[in-house]
C-alpha cells in the first residue's frame, strides 16, 4: 500500500482514541494517517463494550450496525448475593458495542474526510532530528518503513511505546494496573436487560466482575482486578471459579486478557511535536476503569487542537499544551476525584459491602443515581462528600 513521505499529523493507533483525533482532525482540513499494529481494525477486542446512551450520542448517532443491546439499567451484587438495581429512568440507558465494528466505522469515517489508514504497520521508533521529532518508524509485514510529519498523536493504548519514545513519564503505580480477564460466554441465562457488577474481596480483590449481555443468552463476562491484592492468583483464575460457581453451563465463545490503567492522566501529555490521547494518556474513569467516553472527549479535542497547530504551523509543547489544559477543565478534575473514591470504595471490606448494598436498597429506585450510590459509599468522609456534590453541581 502507497502512502505520501509526509503527513500534517501521523496518529499511531485506530482504537476509539486514535481513531477520534484523526477523524476529527482530518475533517479540520489537516492531512492525517493512521499507523495500526494490527491486522484489522478493531481486532481483537480487549474491551466489555459498554457505554452509557448519553455519552455515545455526543459523539455519534447511535446505529445497530455497532450496536448489540441496549441496556435498561445495571444490577449490583453484595459478596453475600443481595442485590440491588438501578434503573435506566435514574442512571439512563445503557449500550453494549460491537467493538470491532466500531472502532472500524470511527476510522471509515476519518477515511471518507480524508485520512489514511495502514494496517498491520507496527510503529517502533520515532525519528528525531537535532532532538526534535519529525517523523515514525513502523514495520509494515517484514519492511522497515518510515513517514514523516510535524505531529504525532500517541493513541497506542494502555503500554504506549509512543509516550515512553517521546520522553514521557508514563509508568503506572501497581495500585493503578486493573488485569483484567474477558471471556464472551453463549448459552449463559441472566437477566440480559441490565449489566451485572459482583463485588467481594473473594469473587475480584481490588475490582469487581462484570456479564454485558450481547443479546438474550451471550454475554461479555469478565473481571479487573488489582495485582497487589491477588496473593499472586491471576484475573483468569478469578474469572473461571467466578463463572464456575454461576454459570457452570455457559460455552465459552472467545477469552482475552488485558489491563487497564485506572490512575489519573499522566502529569504531562504532550511536547514538542507530540500529543498522547486516550489509555496512553491514562484518561479512564478510575471508578469503573471505563475509557471509551473519556477517550472520544478526549480524541476530539486533541484533533481539534492538533488541526488548529497545522493551521497555524505552531507545534511547540506550549501551543500543544491547549489540549491538555482543556480536558483537565471538562474531565480532568473529576477524574481525580473519582481516583480517591476508587481509593477508599476498593479497600471496603465484604461486611462493609453488604452494608452498602442493605443501604442503598432503601433509597427510592428513581433516585438512586450514580451520584447517589458514590454519595452513600462516602458517608463516613464528609470532605470528599462535599468534594462530591461540588463537582457535580459544577
Ligand atoms: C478487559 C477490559 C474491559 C473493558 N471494558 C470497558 C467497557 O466496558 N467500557 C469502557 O468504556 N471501557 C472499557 N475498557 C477500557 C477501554 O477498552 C479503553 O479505555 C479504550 O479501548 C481505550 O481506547 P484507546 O484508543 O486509547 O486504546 P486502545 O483501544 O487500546 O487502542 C490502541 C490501539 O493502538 C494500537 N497500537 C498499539 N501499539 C501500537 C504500535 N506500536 N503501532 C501501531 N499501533 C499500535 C493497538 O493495536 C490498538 O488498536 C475495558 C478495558 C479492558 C482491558
Amino acid at each position: 500500500m502507497k502512502i505520501k513521505n509526509f503527513y500534517d499529523i501521523v496518529v499511531v493507533g485506530s482504537g476509539p482514541a486514535g481513531g477520534m483525533t484523526a477523524l476529527t482532525a482530518a475533517k479540520n482540513s489537516a492531512s492525517v494517517l493512521i499507523l495500526e499494529r494490527d491486522r484489522e481494525i478493531g481486532i481483537p477486542v480487549r474491551c466489555a463494550e459498554g457505554i452509557s446512551l448519553v455519552s455515545l450520542s455526543k459523539f455519534f448517532e447511535p446505529d445497530g450496525k455497532w450496536i448489540s443491546k441496549y441496556i435498561e439499567g445495571a444490577k449490583l451484587y453484595a459478596p453475600n448475593g443481595e442485590s440491588c438495581v438501578m434503573v435506566a429512568s435514574a442512571i439512563g440507558k445503557g449500550v453494549i458495542l460491537e467493538r470491532r465494528l466500531f472502532d472500524s466505522y470511527i476510522c471509515k469515517l476519518a477515511a471518507e474526510n480524508g485520512a489514511e489508514i495502514l494496517t498491520k504497520a507496527d510503529a517502533y521508533d520515532l525519528i528525531k532530528e537535532n532532538g526534535k521529532i519529525c517523523g515514525v518508524k513502523f514495520r509494515h509485514f517484514n519492511e522497515e518503513r518510515i513517514v514523516r510529519t510535524n505531529l504525532v498523536i500517541g493513541a497506542d493504548g494502555p503500554e504506549s511505546r509512543i509516550g515512553r519514545l517521546a520522553g514521557l513519564e508514563t509508568s503506572l503505580q501497581i495500585s493503578d494496573i486493573e488485569s483484567s480477564a474477558q471471556y464472551v460466554l453463549a448459552d449463559i441465562k441472566i437477566e440480559h436487560q441490565f449489566s451485572h457488577f459482583f463485588f467481594g474481596n473473594k469473587i475480584a480483590p481490588g475490582g469487581y466482575a462484570w456479564v454485558f449481555p450481547k443479546g438474550k443468552n451471550i454475554a461479555n463476562v469478565g473481571i479487573g482486578v488489582r495485582a497487589d491484592k491477588c496473593n499472586g492468583k491471576n484475573a483468569k483464575e478469578f474469572l473461571d471459579e467466578f463463572i464456575s460457581d454461576k454459570f457452570p453451563d455457559a460455552k465459552m465463545i472467545s477469552f482475552i486478557a488485558g489491563c487497564a490503567p485506572t490512575g489519573i492522566t499522566l502529569k504531562k501529555i504532550t511536547a514538542d511535536n507530540i500529543i498522547l490521547v486516550g489509555d496512553a494518556a491514562r484518561q479512564v474513569n478510575p471508578v469503573s476503569g471505563g475509557g471509551l467516553s473519556n477517550v472520544l472527549l478526549a480524541g476530539k479535542i486533541a484533533g481539534e487542537i492538533a488541526a488548529e497547530a497545522v493551521k497555524k504551523n505552531n507545534f511547540s509543547d506550549k501551543f500543544l499544551k491547549k489540549y491538555h489544559k482543556i480536558w483537565m477543565k471538562e474531565k480532568g478534575k473529576q477524574q481525580k476525584l473519582l481516583h480517591k473514591l476508587k481509593e477508599i470504595f476498593f479497600d471496603f471490606s465484604d461486611e462493609e459491602l453488604n452494608d452498602l448494598t442493605k443501604r442503598l436498597n432503601k433509597i427510592p429506585k428513581e433516585k438512586l443515581t450514580l451520584f447517589q450510590l458514590l454519595k452513600t459509599a462516602i458517608k463516613g468522609y464528609p470532605a470528599l462528600v462535599r468534594e462530591l456534590i461540588k463537582a457535580y453541581i459544577i
